[in-house]
């Protein structure tokens, strides 16, 4: 029995009409890498690397991050790394740096912290640049993009960071990694068409994106019952993603909670979605389910799903198929 469970952990997860779906890690709040963790995965999706900085009790050098980042990547080599930019604000703040605001998931967050302190920003980005050395892994992602002007500058402090990095390094030591995006403010739902032109790939953080199209705080208890990434706005939203990024061909995944769920998970690849990225213990969970059901059969869900007018209704047509289906 125990060999079947193990070989059950590092089998691929395909679903039984061969729909293979890459399922990577979500790290960076646990700051050891296990090597379980490295083992089960097929890299990792998304490292929230702020995690680090508020642990901290200041700002982390840049030979510090270089070091830190190398020591991530290096533990998951040769598997791809999503490095996410500082996303600090919201429900993520920094002792050392401190501000308040009246409404601050919907203030100073994510890369507009970034980008109003460029020195911080180069700092982190050299450090990951320099990090990827010789080992070539690392992907940048941007979190909290909600304008073009964003991207725009982001991507002009990537090519500065490059740039002045390139006149120290011989061009073939220091390579010039993927950059994505997040989509987690809902004005991106409507971008797709101009960022796939600039950026290299995006993943949807479905718990910003809950917390933004519903109007509800992610972190308030009193109205935890209304976030729900199963109502039916968030699955219409989700889908319209992955058919905009299909069309446009560009790479898309999913990081958010959504992903890391059996019943989640399975109305994504529903959709489109090939690659999800969630939390250790959700792993195996979403293998064992996806490596039981044909895609096909997703798909017929996914279509009543849609139609559906409440998360109540949605969820009651998820559980009856996972019941059917064993
Ligand atoms: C998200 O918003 O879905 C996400 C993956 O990022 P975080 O939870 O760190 O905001
Ligand atoms: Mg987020």
């Amino acid at each position: 029995l125990n060999n079947r469970f193990l070989k059950e952990q590092y089998s691929e997860a395909v679903t039984l009409d061969g729909k293979h779906i890459s399922l990577r890690l979500n790290a960076g709040l646990e700051l050891n890498t296990e090597q379980s963790s490295v083992d089960v995965c097929d890299g990792v999706g998304l490292y929230r690397t702020e995690a680090w900085f508020m642990q901290k009790g200041q700002f982390p050098s840049q030979l510090e991050q270089e070091n830190w980042y190398r020591e991530v990547l290096t533990s998951y080599y040769p598997k791809p790394v999503v490095m996410r930019t500082l996303d600090i604000g919201g429900d993520k703040v920094l002792d050392y740096f401190n501000f308040t605001e009246e409404n601050p998931f919907l203030g100073w967050r994510g890369i507009r912290i970034s980008l109003d302190h460029p020195e911080l920003f180069l700092d982190q980005l050299k450090a990951m640049l320099k990090a990827n050395m010789g080992l070539g892994n690392l992907k940048i992602m941007l979190p909290m993009i909600s304008g073009t002007e964003e991207v725009d500058e982001s991507l002009a402090l990537f090519e500065q960071a490059y740039f002045e990095l390139s006149e120290k390094y011989p061009a073939q030591v220091i390579e010039k990694p993927a950059v994505g995006i997040m989509l987690e403010v809902p004005s991106s739902l409507f971008m797709i068409p101009e960022w796939s032109k600039k950026v290299d790939f995006c993943s949807v953080g479905s718990n910003d994106l809950t917390q933004y199209l519903l109007a509800v705080d992610r972190s308030n208890a009193r109205v935890a019952q209304l976030f729900n990434p199963y109502h039916p706005a968030v699955l219409r939203a989700l889908k319209q993603i992955a058919s905009d990024c299909e069309y446009h061909q560009m790479p898309f995944s999913l990081c958010g909670e959504l992903g890391g769920d059996p019943e989640g998970a399975i109305l994504l690849i529903a959709m489109g979605y090939r690659r999800l990225s969630m939390n250790l213990s959700s792993l195996n969970k979403v293998r064992w389910v996806v490596r039981r059901l044909n895609a096909s059969d997703m798909k017929t869900l996914l279509a009543a799903c849609l139609a559906q007018s409440s998360a109540k209704q949605v969820l009651r047509l998820t559980r009856n198929f996972m019941i059917e289906h064993g």
